[in-house]
């Protein structure tokens, strides 16, 4: 027994897919295409899918907000998770991998709830609060290049409602962030980014020790 975050063999994590994975099989067979893919390591691992999905079931959120698509396996989890009138705005500039998400969107009969915006991210974002967007969004995932994650973080606080969650991928960034050899400027980015939250007392903050760590923060 630990009173800390237990580190993961690969027995306890099998056992831990083998007795609470829930996937879909198209998300399954997603995942298997992406997996053929160079970047795949970029996807979500399917447990974490798992939980923002109940994340965004408890929150009963219907307006979310995605940052950083690939081929769509967050999307597809977010998009499941929302009765028939939820709606995701997401964001991505690479169209051939997007163009995978929407062929597995449509198989799942969510593409309707889906509103793809490509282009660079930080414009998106700029462009919903021209159009008013402040406030109005539930969940934002926020998971594209980390040098911009702060601009992310910061536009996403605009956007989402009090008691609306901001979750962020890879903070943990492969445990660079930990590291004091390593100071390219993604793992830089992170830090600051985790730096900043720490401090911000706009939020309620929590880092679960899911995939390659994941912030959640609930704006006050
Ligand atoms: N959430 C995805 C993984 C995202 S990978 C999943 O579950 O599979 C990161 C994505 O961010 C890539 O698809 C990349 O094209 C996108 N990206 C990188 N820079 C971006 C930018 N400036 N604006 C929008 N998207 C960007
Ligand atoms: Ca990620």
């Amino acid at each position: 027994m630990s009173s800390k975050t237990l580190p993961l063999s690969d027995a306890l994590y099998q056992y831990m897919l083998s007795v609470s994975l829930r996937e879909p099989d198209l998300a399954r067979r997603l995942r298997e295409e992406t997996a053929r893919m160079p970047g795949a390591g970029m996807q979500i691992s399917p447990e974490q899918g798992q939980f923002m999905s109940l994340l965004i079931q408890l929150m009963g959120a219907t307006r979310t907000l995605e940052i950083g698509v690939f081929t769509g396996y967050s999307t597809l989890c977010t998009a499941l998770a929302m009765p028939d009138d939820g709606r995701v705005v997401a964001c991505d500039l690479n169209k051939e991998w997007t163009s995978i998400a929407e062929r597995y969107w449509h198989e799942a009969g969510v593409a309707d709830k889906i509103d793809l915006r490509l282009g660079p991210a930080v414009d998106t974002l700029e462009m919903l609060l021209m159009d008013g967007r402040h406030g109005t969004f539930d969940f934002v995932f926020i998971d594209a290049d980390k040098a911009n994650y702060l601009n992310y973080y910061t536009r996403a606080l605009d956007l989402v409602r009090r008691g609306g969650v901001i979750a962020i991928d890879n903070v943990f960034w492969g445990g660079a962030v930990c590291d004091s050899t390593a100071s390219d400027p993604d793992t830089n980015a992170i830090r600051e980014l985790n730096n900043t939250l720490h401090a911000d007392a706009r939020i309620a903050l929590s880092m679960v020790p899911i995939g390659d760590g994941l912030t959640l923060a609930m704006k006050r």
